[in-house]
């Protein structure tokens, strides 16, 4: 299949970090899910860790999101006019993130995150972005500086097709340092339109933010005439209720949503404060839109699935995760593997180095052959990470026993290959 696709599409797959380039090998092509579980072309199954990079946080086929898409299948597909199903999402996610006081439903984060952008410089008639080092917010050509995930993957500074021009407005700052954020204001006066940032960065792995951060960024851009925009698309609706709002109540001015609201379909979101997004056309002048934007579907998988995520779902994935990483973690010291395990509420990642990891030039310093060592360890005895050592791991409310059993019974081998690893 690989051999197929590679034949008709870059690479041999839709999106980079797919392909399994950080690790080697070959990626698997999966045929179904089910729960906590994978099973590809040739029928092995996996213990899942990556979840679709996040959306499926009950799991895979859960009935209810699958019966919710079928009654909204029966009734058309797309109509190209507002329905109901997009106004029950976009209340849903109202009710539950008090900052959010309109949204605009769109297909996808890099959507979200490039017309939250182009309002806040729209609303305040300034161009400079700032963004942090490591932090992913798509493939927008202004935020793919020294951006995470992906990008992080391949060790690209830059990439071809992003202009000076436009990489000239964007203005990249390490994560967790207020002081260059202060710097960076009293370099460009009146110039800077936002700092974006993710609101607890999971695509240079888990780096959460330092006591303060964010706060003082909502401090720094209120003072400074710019707008603070806090990316939840990782974390929204999975790090708590109210994502990562609902963890630390550093209330943005604007907000990006994408994963788990979409229930595994195309669905995303920007919105925040009423006075801003009244800018937004066709109420204001700021031009936006999308053909498939609010789709039947989508809304209606993101809307089943969040109806579904109540106080115990939360609990059942908090406990998940913390027993994953008490089991990863103890299987590496067992080994004498020097490695963090770092969390931000359910979201972890295993950074293969004992030093603190507060930024990217942090997580560049983890012995990444490791990981790959202990990624294909993992992956022949049936479990899926993510194939890289830059990303989070992600859990679902359908990880049980059995799934965690089978995971701790794959450990103690991947760790020692970890051990035995050399660079
Ligand atoms: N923002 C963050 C924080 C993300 O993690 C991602 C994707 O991983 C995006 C934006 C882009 O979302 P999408 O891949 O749906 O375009």
């Amino acid at each position: 299949m690989f051999d197929r696709a590679s034949v008709v599409t870059p690479g041999g797959v839709n999106s980079p970090v797919r392909a399994f380039r950080a690790v080697g090998g070959t990626p698997r092509f999966m045929v179904s899910g089910t729960g906590p579980y994978l099973t590809d072309a040739d029928g092995r199954e996996y213990v899942d860790l990556v979840c679709s990079w996040g959306p499926m946080i009950l799991g895979h086929s859960h009935p209810e999101v699958i019966a919710a898409v079928q009654e909204a299948v029966s009734r058309g597909t797309s109509f190209g006019t507002p329905g109901e199903g997009e106004v029950a999402l976009a209340e849903e996610i109202v009710a539950r993130i008090e900052p959010v006081e309109q949204v605009r439903l769109v297909s996808s984060g890099t959507e979200a995150t490039m017309s939250a952008i182009r309002l806040a410089r729209g609303f305040t008639g300034r161009a400079k972005v700032v963004k942090f080092a490591g932090c992913y917010h798509g493939h927008v050509d202004a935020l793919l500086a020294a951006a995470g995930s992906g990008v992080a993957t391949f060790g690209l500074p830059d990439t071809p097709g992003v202009t000076g021009a436009t990489a000239g407005d964007t203005v990249v700052l390490p994560y967790n340092d207020l002081d260059a954020v202060r710097a960076a204001f009293a370099a460009h006066p009146g110039e800077i339109a936002c700092v974006i940032t993710e609101a607890s960065p999971g695509n240079m792995g888990v780096v959460p933010p330092a006591d303060g951060f964010n706060a003082g960024l909502k401090e720094l851009c209120a003072a400074n005439g710019a707008l603070y925009i806090s990316d939840e698309v990782m974390t929204g609706f999975r790090t708590s209720k109210a994502g990562w709002y609902g963890v630390d109540g550093v209330r943005p001015d604007l907000m990006t949503f994408g994963k788990v609201m979409g229930g595994g379909f195309p669905a995303a979101a920007f919105g925040g404060r009423r006075d801003v997004m009244a800018h937004l056309a066709p109420a204001g002048p700021v031009y936006q839109a999308g053909t498939l934007s609010g789709n039947p579907v989508a809304t209606a998988a993101g809307l089943a699935q969040l109806r579904l995520l109540d106080d115990a779902a939360y609990a059942r994935i908090d406990a998940v995760s913390a027993e994953l990483r008490s089991l990863v973690g103890g299987a590496l010291t067992k080994e004498g593997v020097a490695h963090t395990v770092s969390a931000a509420s359910n979201m972890f990642s295993v950074f293969f180095t004992d030093e603190p990891v507060r930024d990217y030039d942090d997580a560049k310093k983890q012995d990444v052959f490791r990981f790959t060592a202990f990624f294909h360890a993992m992956l022949e005895q049936g479990v899926y990470l993510p194939p890289s050592a830059f990303e989070s791991w992600f859990v679902s409310t359908a990880h049980d026993e059995r799934a965690v059993e089978r995971i701790a019974a794959a450990l103690p081998a991947a760790a020692r290959a970890a051990a035995e690893a050399t660079a």
